[in-house]
C-alpha cells in the first residue's frame, strides 16, 4: 500500500506553526531556496539540523551556520495511523528519523515511497514542498 505522506493541503496547521520568528528563523528562509542548513559549534564542533542557537552539548552560544548535502539514511521510523486531528486526514504516514551525512539527526515525513519500500539503513535524500501559506518545508524520500 502506498501512503499517502503528509499531502501539502493537509500541513496547513502545523506549517502555520513553525518558529518563524526565533535566532533561527534563517533555517525557513533557506529552505526557501531549497536548501537544508543548520548550525556547528564554534568550540566543540557539535552540529545540529534543526539548528539551534545554542550548543546543547557545550552551552556555548557561538555557532556557525552551514549547508548541509541533504543526504542521510534512515535509521528508525514509524508509521501513523493514529494522528493529531490537524493530520487526520494523511494517515498512515512515516514518520522517519535520518542520520544526515553531515552528522546530525533529523526527524522529518516520508514522502513518495511505499510503505513496504521503507527499509531501515536505506539511503534518503531532502525534498522540499510548499505549504498552502506559502512556506517551504521539508521531507525525506528514498534517494
Ligand atoms: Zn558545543
Amino acid at each position: 500500500m502506498t501512503t499517502p505522506i503528509l499531502p501539502t493541503k493537509e500541513v496547513k496547521k502545523a506549517a502555520t506553526a513553525a518558529p518563524y520568528n526565533t535566532k533561527v528563523a534563517r533555517f525557513f528562509d533557506s529552505l526557501k531556496e531549497n536548501k537544508l542548513t543548520g548550525t556547528r559549534c564554534v568550540k566543540c564542533k557539535a552540529t545540529y539540523c534543526p539548528p539551534r542557537a545554542d550548543c546543547n552539548k557545550c552551552m556555548s552560544s557561538e555557532v556557525e551556520w552551514f549547508e548541509l548535502s541533504g543526504r542521510g539514511k534512515l535509521i528508525a521510523y514509524t508509521v501513523v495511523y493514529v494522528s493529531p486531528e490537524t493530520w487526520s486526514k494523511c494517515v498512515p504516514y512515516a514518520v522517519a528519523l535520518i542520520e544526515l551525512e553531515e552528522g546530525p539527526k533529523i526527524l522529518a515525513a516520508l514522502r513518495d515511497v511505499k510503505q513496504e519500500d521503507i527499509k531501515v539503513g536505506m539511503p534518503v535524500r531532502v525534498v522540499y514542498f510548499e505549504t498552502p501559506e506559502g512556506h517551504t518545508f521539508y521531507g525525506f524520500t528514498k534517494a
